[in-house]
């Protein structure tokens, strides 16, 4: 892939506490962009259309994919989600560092796409603190944690592919595990 930016894939199981190291970590580091995401899943209450994802409808999804507007796309659970191209071919030829949050095979699937991807798997310290957290943040009904905890442990499986594999139990470390792996890729 020929161009001057890179993407830095960041994964982890759902409750890990992607979302709360990253709005830390773009505190931090004003010069990274998040590539926002298209989803079918419905909008949490906190969540904001066009910051937190794109919620779409599934046809809206499907010609998403059909206009070739879509890098990587995955089914989770029940939902549709992928990541939008055109912002990214933007981004990487104006030499941006990109985050995208994503699950393990849409991670696999950009890894073939650009090689120079850098990626980051997020561990919790225990399952039990996983679905503590989870449990915790109480947007899931129980068929949806559940399921959720399911896909968990086949993604942690995974954790083994990825470039770098950091604990969130201390936020703040955590965060700076992060930037230090930024400033040496
Ligand atoms: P994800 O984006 O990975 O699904 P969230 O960022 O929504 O996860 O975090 C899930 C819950 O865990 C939230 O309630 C958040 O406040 C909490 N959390 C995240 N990181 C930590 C941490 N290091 N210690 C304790 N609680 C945390
Ligand atoms: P959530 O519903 O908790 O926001 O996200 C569920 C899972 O989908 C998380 O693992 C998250 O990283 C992943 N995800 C979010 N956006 C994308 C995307 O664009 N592509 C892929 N493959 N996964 C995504």
């Amino acid at each position: 892939m020929n161009s001057k930016g890179r993407l830095i894939l960041f994964s982890g199981p759902s409750g890990v506490g992607k979302d709360t190291l990253l709005e830390l970590l773009y505190k931090k580091r004003p010069d990274l962009v998040h590539s926002v995401s298209a989803t079918t899943r419905n909008r949490r209450e906190n969540e904001i259309h066009g910051k937190d994802y794109y919620f779409i409808s599934k046809e809206d999804f499907e010609l998403m994919i059909q206009s070739g507007n879509i890098l990587e796309y995955t089914q989770y659970g029940v939902n549709l989600y992928g990541t939008p191209k055109r912002p990214i071919d933007d981004w990487l030829a104006e030499g941006k560092t990109i985050i995208l949050k994503i699950e393990v095979h849409g991670a696999k699937q950009i890894k073939k796409l650009y090689k120079n991807a850098v990626s980051i798997f997020i561990l919790p310290p225990s399952i039990e603190v996983l679905e503590q957290r989870l449990r915790k943040r109480g947007t899931e009904n129980e068929a949806d944690l559940k399921k959720r905890m399911e896909i968990a442990l086949s993604e942690i499986e995974k954790s083994k592919d990825y470039d770098y594999v950091i604990y969130n139990d201390n936020l703040e470390t955590a965060v700076d595990e992060i930037i230090g792996i930024l400033n040496k890729n």
